[in-house]
């Protein structure tokens, strides 16, 4: 598939016959269920769209069946950013429910296909941005990443994904999954489109308020691959992960090394604060947020009740699938009075503490690099216990819990051919240095598709 650097550079002429082509493709491919549909907004380059990321005049949905026939009322602030860029919004991703899972198996949809394994799940919640990006029935695509949503499915698909720092895209548009962690990003080919999508999509934007009003310089022009860095490895953190991801990191560290990389050791607290403090924010910030899908605001109603109360039970029990279900209980017990002190408190106290052990590690270190998942994409189903699905984020929430900047990519297959992908992690705002350092990872592993 043709890169999103070569699409943008092509006259106008071709990219009708690209946008032809690219609709063969998806119909050849389409047991993936990448796709919940080919929609189109304008003629320009084409880029998939994540389905919580609102376009004008579409049927935008989170995969969930409580927005079946929301028509979105206006495009996101991403959408017109990339729409002046030349690119154009076609189609809709999948993803799991509200971005709420790892897998994409919670879609309203049905379940999309890893391309690399058809038994194995494609990672979630971008699983749809990530597969169709794998599979070559996408130049790019948007997601968005609360707790890995973006990365972990790069990584499952063979895919560049990257999670700009928290405050640097703005959220407006993207439907509300947890506020104080949500991120819109890039997922491509390779870095430098990354880079390239990364630089149309961010800057300040007045209608979230919690977009930073800061300097911004584009990225993309200003790549260097050569600049040597200090990049620090975590090696309490790989402990846990398989044999593949251990196999991917040593190969890694001896890429970046030869590099030229300084390589630092160091230890974190790791994954088990993380997991705690993420579910109860995350699920918290959640149970407010689609307290707004009473059936009489957004999309689907329920029919024949006879008051009020009945109409919101009964839109609300019929339209959540069970994993959002699952969270917006989990989220209204920790903000309740008596636990709230216990859960909710405590956990923006560990997430201060997440974010200040980030900060030490990056007083000597420009990057980290880690793993982004424990293992390779897993089977269909293997995950069925809700909590050792949360466990297998280990490695992404911290990220967003501390707001900082991180990119996945591919660098090595298993012996099953399936793509295991790492992740550099920057300090905020630092998005130069981050792509630098991606671009010469990316360089010295030399990923084969
Ligand atoms: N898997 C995590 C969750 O279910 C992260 C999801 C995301 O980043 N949207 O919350």
């Amino acid at each position: 598939m043709i890169t999103l650097k070569e699409a943008l550079a092509l006259p106008k002429e071709e990219i009708a016959a690209l946008r032809e082509d690219l609709k063969k493709r998806i119909e050849e491919k389409r047991d993936l269920n990448a796709y919940i549909a080919v929609d189109e907004a304008g003629d320009g380059v084409p880029l998939l769209i994540k389905d919580n990321i609102q376009v004008k005049g579409w049927n935008v949905t989170a995969a969930s069946g409580i927005l079946q026939g929301y028509v979105a009322p206006y495009d996101a602030t991403v959408i017109a950013k990339i729409k002046e860029a030349g690119l154009a919004p076609f189609g809709r991703a999948n993803m799991d429910e509200f971005a709420m899972g790892s897998s994409t198996e919670t879609s309203f949809y049905g379940k999309t296909l890893n391309p690399h394994d058809p038994e194995r799940v494609p990672g979630g919640s971008s699983g749809g941005s990530a597969a169709a990006v794998g599979a070559g029935v996408a130049i790019a695509a948007l997601g968005s990443d609360t707790g890995g949503s973006i990365r972990q499915p790069a990584a499952f698909c063979g895919i560049v994904g990257m999670k700009p720092t928290y405050g640097r895209v703005s959220r407006w548009g993207l439907g509300a999954y947890s506020s104080s962690l949500d991120q819109i990003g890039p997922m491509t080919q390779n870095v430098e489109d990354a880079a390239i999508l990364y630089d149309i999509i961010s800057g300040h934007d007045t209608h979230d308020s919690t977009s930073a009003d800061i300097d911004y310089k584009p990225v993309a022009p200003n790549l260097d691959p050569d600049r040597k860095l200090k990049i620090a490895v975590v090696d309490n953190y790989i402990e846990d992960a398989s044999p593949e991801v251990r196999a991917a990191y040593e190969k890694a560290v001896k890429a970046l090394e030869a590099e030229g990389h300084t390589i630092l050791h160091k230890e974190m607290m790791g994954a088990k604060y993380d997991i705690a403090a993420y579910y109860i924010i995350a699920t918290a910030e959640a149970s407010a947020n689609l307290s707004r899908y009473d059936g009489v605001r957004y999309g689907n109603r329920a029919e024949n009740v006879k008051d009020l109360k009945e109409m919101y039970l009964k839109t609300r029990s019929e339209g959540f699938g069970e994993e959002v279900k699952r969270r917006i209980l989990l989220g209204s017990f920790v903000l309740s009075s008596g636990y709230y002190d216990a859960y909710y408190l405590k956990a923006q106290k560990v997430r201060h503490l997440i974010k200040d052990e980030f900060e030490g590690v990056f007083r000597d270190a420009d990057l980290i690099l880690s793993p982004v998942a424990p293992t390779p994409a897993f089977r269909f189903g293997e995950m069925a216990d809700p909590l050792q699905m949360y466990l297998s984020d280990a490695y992404t929430i911290g990220i967003n819990l501390a707001g900082l900047p991180a990119i996945s990519l591919p660098i090595e297959k298993t012996a099953e051919g399936l793509p295991v992908g790492l992740q550099l992690i920057g300090r905020h705002f630092d998005e130069q240095t981050l792509f630098d350092g991606a671009m010469s990872l990316e360089r010295a592993v030399a990923y084969e598709k």
